[in-house]
């Protein structure tokens, strides 16, 4: 069965989703793609109970509920609103806040806005585990301080952040980022070592910290031209002031999570609706191993685990 295209405007979507039989029957199709399966018996004959928001199995009357595993499990809010919540956090470049969410959808409790927006992000802050490879720029920024500190490398009271964006063609596709603790050499090849697959070709400034990377086993280009790795950081700074004005350094990792995820799902919004809500499988677009084939002897790429299951815990 072909995956649902995505709506397109907040009109089509609330089309889409007019109310709880609707989000229901999506999140059915979304759980089961090739029909129900009853966990129990096996059998695909189901009775939907409308009230109670279960499926019940003709056969053996086991009762399945379609948000099982999901951020809307056990949920008091009505579905609607939980796919209202997670349209807006993946449609909206910049995401929202707590109080933008509550006012945009009529919520009296600040509190019921703010514990679902943190359960749809939680989804969001795993990163995927595969490496990036092939043309890579590489370059660290500075972010934050609030004194005055020296300029440019070495500057205090600010946290380091290295990047790493996959250049194909003449475009951006996926970025890494990363809080590190300092700019020297080890710290900075432990960085493209973690993420980005050998052999690729990175490129960097003249940078003494990037004087190994070639021993490290890629191919190393020095230049001046770091375009996407720029733009990168300069976005994520406005988006780092504008919407959240400033980060504190002990949460500025997980505001970089959102921001990769943001950023490598941006042309997949279905994909990323499903993932925050929880619907398992992810799918997190093209690996590296599954565009250039997994080698011999290699271990495949292993999805990640169920970020509301561990979310649960
Ligand atoms: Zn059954």
């Amino acid at each position: 069965m072909p995956r649902p295209d995505f709506p397109k405007t907040i009109f089509e979507f609330q089309q889409w989703f007019p109310d709880e039989t609707a989000c229901s029957k999506f999140l059915i199709e979304s759980r089961w793609p090739d029909g129900f399966i009853c966990p129990h018996c096996g059998g695909r004959e189901y009775y939907w109970m409308d009230k109670r928001g279960l499926l019940q199995c003709t056969n053996c009357r086991f009762q399945a509920s379609p948000t099982a595993g999901t951020v809307m499990h056990r949920s008091r809010q009505p579905l609607t609103l939980w796919f209202n919540a997670a349209y807006l956090v993946t449609t909206l470049t910049p995401g929202l806040s707590a109080v933008q969410f509550q006012r945009q959808v009529g919520l009296n409790n600040y509190e019921t806005a703010f514990t679902m927006l943190h359960k749809l992000r939680a989804a969001m802050v795993r990163q995927g585990r595969d490496k990036i490879g092939g043309m890579i720029e590489v370059d660290e920024t500075y972010i934050g301080g609030e004194r005055p500190g020296r300029v440019g490398r070495g500057a205090l009271n600010k946290v380091i952040v290295a990047g790493a964006v996959e250049v194909r063609g003449t475009a951006a596709n996926r970025v890494r980022l990363q809080v590190i603790p300092d700019v020297t050499g080890a710290t900075l090849v432990g960085f493209i070592q973690e993420h980005i697959v050998e052999g690729s070709t990175i490129k960097t400034d003249e940078f003494r910290g990037y004087s190994r990377v070639a021993a490290a086993g890629y191919h190393h280009i020095v230049t001046k031209e770091l375009v996407h790795v720029h733009r990168v950081f300069s976005n994520l700074k406005t988006w780092l002031i504008g919407t959240h004005h400033g980060v504190s350094p002990q949460h500025l990792q997980a505001y970089l999570n959102e921001y990769t995820y943001r950023f490598n799902r941006r042309g997949t919004p279905m994909a990323a609706f499903q993932t925050v809500l929880g619907l398992a499988k992810e799918r997190m677009g093209p690996t590296y191993a599954g565009l250039y084939g997994v080698k011999k002897g290699e271990v495949k790429w292993k999805h990640p685990t169920n970020p509301i299951a561990e979310l649960n815990r």
